[in-house]
């Protein structure tokens, strides 16, 4: 018990060392740039809602930014999955592969379609997919047929996989492209928490045929709420905006749609906020990895527990900074947690595994050993990038 104590003592001390003793949230945003000129200028448009000037800068400024050909700005990250999903023609029956270890979004963007979350194993080096034995399960558990994946178990088609990036590090995205292409599966990949990070040199969110961002104001950055689709694919972007617009043709007056769409368009006043937080990213991403060498500095010193850094090969935006206990200090993550939530330092676990929920119990699903042996030892601490300095 008293050893118990130790460890979290030591991992409080070290927190407060870098961060001060003042309370802190998990994650806040920041708003030091132009964002209240942005919001003004928008307002005085009136254009607030779905069209304006500052949802198409705002999608430039993202496609400048990653690299992709184009950027949809959506409503949320759910509803970017939902679309994209959608435009991968996910259909009712199939099969999406999904982590075990993610955010609840993308399962339910799933549901969503009368489709089956099938959930695989993550790895402990990145978080994320592990590609190697995805290729060994669906090696073992498939078989093709007319250019489809199909499960042998369930005789269902798998048609898409929806790898994430894990509290903003990049997972071993080449390698679970090259495997899905094996297997003639769809990747879109889950980049909502990954903004900034890049995968030799290479943004996150354009490995895949998709790949998907939020906006939310827990996210590096944020419109309030906010999501996109960015894809190189000329034929999807349009569907993609098309879709997300109600499916309404171009026309002086009439209200003509050739297909049954959503309203999943960003507002103008939501792309406001999002082009000056753009500006900002930089200095942000900047500071979140100062953040991560201070707090690296004292943890490194702890015994039986590191701080999770990023993979090689990889940049990542340190989004959430991530305790991860040795095995035998398993038992003391609870602890941990309640007694730094108790001091005043917000500190969270990973989310529940996927196929815990009560509405996933019975899916589809692979060993998910990793899975279960991280989410016992994660908490993740106070991240935002104004707690040192002035960013
Ligand atoms: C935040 C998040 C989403 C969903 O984004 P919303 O904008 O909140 O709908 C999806 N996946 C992951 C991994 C996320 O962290």
């Amino acid at each position: 018990m008293k050893k118990n104590l130790k460890i979290t003592q030591q991992i409080i001390d070290s927190i407060h060392s870098v961060i001060g003793t003042k309370d802190s949230n998990l994650h806040e945003p920041v708003f030091n740039g132009n964002e209240w000129l942005y919001l003004k200028e928008c307002l005085d448009s009136t254009y607030v809602s779905s069209v304006g000037e500052f949802v198409n800068k705002f999608e430039q400024s993202l496609v400048d930014l990653t690299g992709a050909k184009y950027a949809i700005a959506l409503v949320n990250g759910t509803a970017a999955i939902h679309l994209a999903l959608v435009l991968a023609d996910v259909k009712e029956g199939d099969e999406v592969l999904a982590p075990a270890l993610t955010f609840v979004a993308t399962a339910n963007a799933i549901t969503y379609l009368k489709a089956t979350p099938h959930f695989i194993d993550n790895d402990e080096d990145t978080l994320g997919v592990d590609p190697k034995k995805l290729y060994e399960y669906l090696n073992k558990f498939t078989k093709q047929k007319d250019g489809k994946c199909i499960n042998i178990q369930t005789n269902k088609i798998i048609k898409a996989v929806v790898p994430t990036h894990v509290f903003g590090h990049p997972c071993k995205i080449d390698e679970i492209v090259d495997v899905a292409n094996k297997f003639n599966i769809i990747v879109i990949e889950d980049a909502a928490e990954s903004i900034g990070s890049y995968y030799k040199n290479k943004h996150t969110g354009t490995f895949g045929l998709m790949g998907i961002l939020s906006f939310n104001g827990n996210k590096t950055i944020t419109t309030g709420g906010g999501g996109a689709i960015l894809t190189n694919n000329q034929e999807i972007a349009k569907s993609a905006k098309h879709l997300s617009t109600t499916a309404k043709l171009a026309h002086k007056w009439d209200y003509f749609h050739d297909e049954v769409g959503f309203n999943y368009r960003l507002p103008n006043i939501n792309a406001a906020l999002g082009c000056a937080q753009l500006e900002q990213l930089p200095k942000l991403l900047k500071s979140k990895r100062i953040l991560f060498e201070k707090y690296e500095d004292k943890i490194s010193l702890l015994k039986g527990v590191r701080l999770f850094k990023e993979p090689s090969d990889c940049k990542s935006n340190y989004w959430l900074q991530t305790l991860l206990l040795d095995i035998p200090n398993k038992n003391k993550r609870d602890e941990i947690l309640s007694l730094t939530n108790k001091n005043g330092l917000m500190t969270r676990p990973a989310w529940i595994l996927m196929h815990k929920l009560k509405q996933f119990t019975s899916n589809p699903r692979m060993n998910l050993s990793c899975a279960e042996s991280i989410v016992e030892r994660v908490i993740n601490i106070p991240s935002s990038s104004n707690l040192i300095g002035k960013y």
